[in-house]
């Protein structure tokens, strides 16, 4: 039987805002219960020997119906996200991801994020598509949020209207999420004028993308409180643009980052966090601090998407959710934005372990939780549930070829 509290001691705790050495984790049911510096004689239920432990990471925009490959954008460079979509749903490799259920785009999707440690997940699409999957999923996707498609007269018409739509997300203290400003016709420059207009600019409403954003824009947003959710990579494909990144930050604005989904972002929030560091020193000739960046996939999205009470960082009172990555003599925060999905050595969900190198399948054992395995690149991992490698076979069977899925790269 487990005992009531289980506590853990890995080499240095990354919170984010301080990096602990020498301290102990612990947990109870599923919630971390303490923190604490190590006094002499002081043991722990299970040794972390070599790992570094982070928060679980939060991926700020991704849309999970959409978890497929190759990227699609015959007519790159875009002047705007309609002719991409518009490319997307005439495209064949739209038709072939339409050949599996919409629950195992889901699947994909979650475990894309898994296996790069991303726990949380904010899923933008109305609620209809992806209510029945939520409770589902081995990850969370984020379940209260109110949103609009984008905010242009062309846009695809999610939700109940913005003005509706934001109340919503006052009354129910939710983020209220919407693309804004992906593009550059004049329409698409409207986006923050048309959100004052409806006054739905405020501390509860989340901006995907924002790559027009003018000084103005960038200032209003500021004043407002209201978040942005960054998406270089994807930006960088469809527009080979992206958002203002240091001009936003300078002003003050919470800034996350996002995947996208796979047809146009990067492959996964790893690779989405080098891209941002690269594009900002091409942009700028600055280096975006690693400290930075992984405050955009841990705290910062955490208060943009109105979770900061349980998730973001490692304290006392907050989910038991965490990553570990083995240490390399780096800096801790460049370790996670350097990490590759193999240095993903362990993941704990809920307060228990999901995912992780082989060498973790005793505190599996501890814990009474099943688990298969597979191998990912050159390293053996282990799951709790499902296999993956089940679902891989599933999707492949209903295109009839072996597919190859490149975010997902199990055998
Ligand atoms: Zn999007």
């Amino acid at each position: 039987m487990m005992k009531n509290e289980f506590s853990l001691g890995p080499k240095v705790i990354v919170t984010p805002f301080d990096i602990l050495e020498n301290y102990s984790i612990t947990l109870k049911k599923d919630r971390i219960s303490s923190i604490k510096k190590f006094e002499t004689g002081h043991k722990v239920d299970y040794q972390l020997d070599n790992l570094i432990i982070y928060p679980s990471l939060i991926n700020a925009h991704d849309h999970l119906l959409g978890s497929y490959f190759p990227r699609v954008g015959d007519r790159r460079p875009y002047l705007n996200w309609k002719d991409w979509d518009d490319d997307l749903k005439s495209s064949p490799i739209y038709a072939e991801r339409g050949k599996s259920e919409n629950i195992d785009m889901y699947y994909l999707g979650s475990y894309r994020n898994l296996i790069s440690g991303v726990l949380t997940v904010s899923d933008h699409i109305p609620h209809i598509v992806n209510d029945p999957f939520i409770s589902l999923m081995p990850i969370r996707v984020l379940k209260n949020y109110s949103l609009a498609h984008e905010v242009s007269d062309y846009d695809l018409k999610w939700g109940d209207g913005v003005e509706v739509e934001y109340e919503k997300a006052l009354k129910n203290d939710e983020p209220f999420i919407t693309h804004i400003e992906e593009g550059f016709d004049e329409e698409a420059g409207r986006g923050i004028e048309y959100l004052l207009e409806m006054n739905a600019l405020g501390e509860h409403t989340v901006l995907i993308h924002g790559i027009a954003l003018s000084d103005e824009d960038i200032n209003v947003m500021a004043q407002n409180k209201a978040n942005l959710v960054w998406c270089p990579f994807s930006n960088h494909y469809m527009f080979e643009r992206t958002a203002r990144a240091k001009e936003i930050l300078e002003a003050g604005v919470n800034v996350s980052i996002g995947t996208d989904s796979p047809m146009s972002g990067s492959l996964n929030i790893l690779e989405e966090m080098q891209f941002a560091k690269k594009i900002y020193y091409d942009m700028y000739r600055e280096t975006l601090p690693d400290s930075q960046i992984v405050r955009m996939v841990t705290i910062n999205p955490a208060i943009a998407l109105r979770l900061s009470q349980d998730l973001g960082s490692l304290e006392a009172g907050k989910i038991g959710d965490f990553i570990g990555i083995r240490d390399k003599d780096k800096n801790p925060y460049t370790l996670l934005v350097e990490a590759e999905l193999e240095d993903i050595a362990l993941v704990f969900y809920d307060g228990k372990p999901l995912y992780g190198d082989q060498e973790y399948s005793g505190l599996f054992d501890t814990f009474q939780i099943d688990y298969s395995k597979f191998r990912l690149n050159n390293t053996e991992k282990i799951i709790a549930g499902d296999n993956p490698l089940n679902l891989l076979k599933k999707i492949r069977k209903a295109v009839g070829f072996e597919k190859d899925i490149p975010f997902l790269p199990i055998g």
